[in-house]
């Protein structure tokens, strides 16, 4: 079998140049014209009004703040995040994993235009720290999920770019947030399944979705350990034509692999699926399974349980980041930085050691 190598700038969902591009859910190739787009001037006041009267553009310009690095961006985003958090909320946030090629962009175009047919608003959202290699690539060279972005119930944003995949999560979480200001319903986030990613979006998420192809092995579908245990649904994609057999066994075989794990927290059993994103076959099926685990999880109280343990996980995360950053901005750790770096290398100091004399510099600074 060939196989495919995965770039960057084949996600569906892929970065933009730099914070100053606003991408937004519409049309591709608009945004291809707009490349230039400066950043927006809008007032707190304008932002939240127009995300709470659910015009896009208000939204993908605040999304943009979020994602800026700028200080007074910041600055306004947070306004405009703290105007919204009591709107925030009523979605459900549905996690969408699988190795490259395994047929995410598809399927989500599908998915998002069925359950737009079932009377709901999908935000597509992502995290994909592949992005950050593609620095300097440009939105809409390459359109995927054509039909969806023209939907005027559909919000698209490509993954944040820049910074760690603990920074890219944070301006996803916050963008999250602002979505269901917006009255989208179902926030559907895309990662890449390659490095951390996938625990990043488990940690943000009410129901986490794992696509799977036909046939092959975890090991060979390059599926990470603890991934399919994360799995709230395992959906076997690409079940079309000749492989329509090979994805009845692979159903069977993660059927039986889920019933070796321990009963989950939020009680519910993982189902296994099989689809065709491509034919649009074996939708109704996965949502009404969403479905379930939504009402399941609702009435035991887990949804609510997990989304509180989610937030304070989160507020603990943010304070680790905070500090490491002013850590980092010390100028006498920066000024020591480096010897203790050389230090440790050498042999001098473990590093350990080098830890604690930095720690020490900075506390009595
Ligand atoms: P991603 O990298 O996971 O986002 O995968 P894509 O959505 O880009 O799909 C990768 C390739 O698989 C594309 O050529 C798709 O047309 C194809 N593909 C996606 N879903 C299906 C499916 O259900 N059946 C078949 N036969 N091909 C599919």
């Amino acid at each position: 079998m060939k196989k495919k190598h995965y770039k960057p700038s084949d996600s569906a969902l892929k970065q933009t140049r730099t914070t100053e591009e606003a991408p937004s859910s519409l049309n591709p190739r608009l945004v291809q014209r707009r490349k230039k787009q400066i950043v927006p001037t809008k007032s707190v006041d304008e932002l939240v009004d127009g995300i709470m009267k659910q015009d896009r553009v208000a939204l993908a310009q605040a999304i943009t703040l979020v994602e800026s690095a700028h200080p007074k961006h910041q600055e306004t985003a947070q306004k405009v995040i703290e105007a919204c958090l009591p709107h925030s909320g009523n979605s459900l946030r549905i996690g969408i994993t699988g190795t490259p090629g395994v047929g995410k962009s598809t399927f989500i175009e599908a998915l998002g235009q069925y359950i737009i047919e079932q009377g709901h608003r999908p935000a597509i959202l992502a995290i994909d720290p592949s992005s950050q290699l593609s620095k300097g690539s440009i939105l809409g060279d390459k359109t995927r999920m054509e039909k969806l972005s023209q939907s005027k119930d559909a919000f698209i944003r490509p993954s944040p770019t820049g910074g760690s995949l603990g920074g890219v999560a944070r301006k996803t979480r916050e963008s999250i947030l602002l979505c269901e200001a917006a009255k989208y319903d179902v926030i559907l986030i895309e990662t890449v399944g390659v490095g951390q990613s996938e625990t990043s979006v488990h940690a943000m998420v009410d129901f986490f979705l794992l696509l799977i192809l036909p046939g092959a092995g975890d090991e060979l579908q390059g599926i990470k350990r603890g991934i399919v245990e994360m799995a709230d649904l395992i959906a076997v994609n690409k079940a079309d034509g000749e492989r329509e057999k090979l994805a009845k066994q692979a159903k069977r075989a993660y059927t039986n692999a889920l019933h070796l794990f321990p009963p989950k927290a939020s009680q519910w059993i993982p189902p296994v699926h099989t689809c065709s994103a491509l034919a649009q076959a074996g939708l109704a099926e996965i949502w009404n399974s969403v479905q379930a685990f939504a009402a399941q999880t609702q009435s035991n109280g887990f949804l609510q349980q997990q989304r509180n343990e989610q937030a304070l996980d989160w507020f603990r995360e943010s304070i680790s980041q905070q500090l490491g950053k002013i850590f980092y901005e010390n100028p006498a750790v920066q000024k020591q930085l480096p010897e203790m770096e050389a230090a440790i290398l050498d042999g001098r100091l473990s590093s350990f050691q080098a830890a604690g004399r930095l720690l020490s510099l900075f506390v009595n600074y």
